[in-house]
C-alpha cells in the first residue's frame, strides 16, 4: 500500500468517526451517537423484542445511508430456533433488506446529525439534545444543564 493510500484511508476513518446518527421512535429520540453505538442499541432492542438472548449486527454507512444487518457471529451463537425467529422477520445478512426490516420491526428511523453536539456535562456522552426550552438534556444519564452554560463550557474549551 502506498503512502497516498494510507492517507486516504486515514481520511476515511476520520470522517467515519465524525459521523453521528440519531435513532428516533415516533419522532422521539432513542439514542444518538457513533454508527457503532447506535448499532449496539439496536442489538439490545432487537434481542429484547424478538426474545432471543443475543444478536450481533454490523453497521455500515454508504452514500449517506445507514445500514444495520446480521453479523455471522449471530448464527454461531444462536440455536436454530432463534435464528428462525430472526429470519421470519427478515432480520438477516442483507444490508438493505435487513435495515428496512429492523426499521419496521422496531418502528425506528435514522437521521444523520450534522449540527454540533455538546457532550453531557456529567457522563460526557454525546447523546444530548437542546430541548428548545433553554435546557440541554442527556438521554443517557438524564441530567440537564442550561444551553447557555453548556455552550460556554464547550466553546471555551475549544
Ligand atoms: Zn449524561
Amino acid at each position: 500500500m502506498t503512502i497516498a493510500n494510507n492517507q486516504q484511508l486515514l481520511d476515511e476513518i476520520n470522517s467515519y468517526n465524525q459521523i453521528r446518527i440519531e435513532m428516533t421512535q415516533n419522532g422521539e429520540r432513542v439514542t444518538l451517537g457513533h454508527p457503532a453505538d447506535v448499532r449496539e442499541k439496536i442489538e439490545e432492542m432487537v434481542a429484547e423484542k424478538v426474545g432471543v438472548g443475543f444478536v450481533s449486527l454490523q453497521e455500515d454507512v454508504e452514500d449517506g445511508e445507514y445500514f444495520v444487518y446480521v453479523h455471522t457471529d449471530t448464527y454461531d451463537e444462536l440455536d436454530q430456533e432463534d435464528v428462525d425467529k430472526l429470519e421470519a422477520l427478515d432480520i438477516d445478512e442483507s444490508e438493505e433488506g435487513c435495515t428496512e426490516a429492523i426499521k419496521k420491526f422496531l418502528e425506528v428511523e435514522f437521521r444523520f446529525v450534522t449540527e454540533t453536539i455538546i457532550p453531557c456535562r456529567k457522563c460526557n456522552k454525546e447523546n444530548t439534545k437542546d430541548m428548545g426550552n433553554g435546557m440541554l438534556f442527556c438521554y443517557d444519564c438524564k441530567s440537564e444543564e442550561t444551553v447557555e452554560e453548556a455552550k460556554k463550557r464547550f466553546f471555551e474549551k475549544q
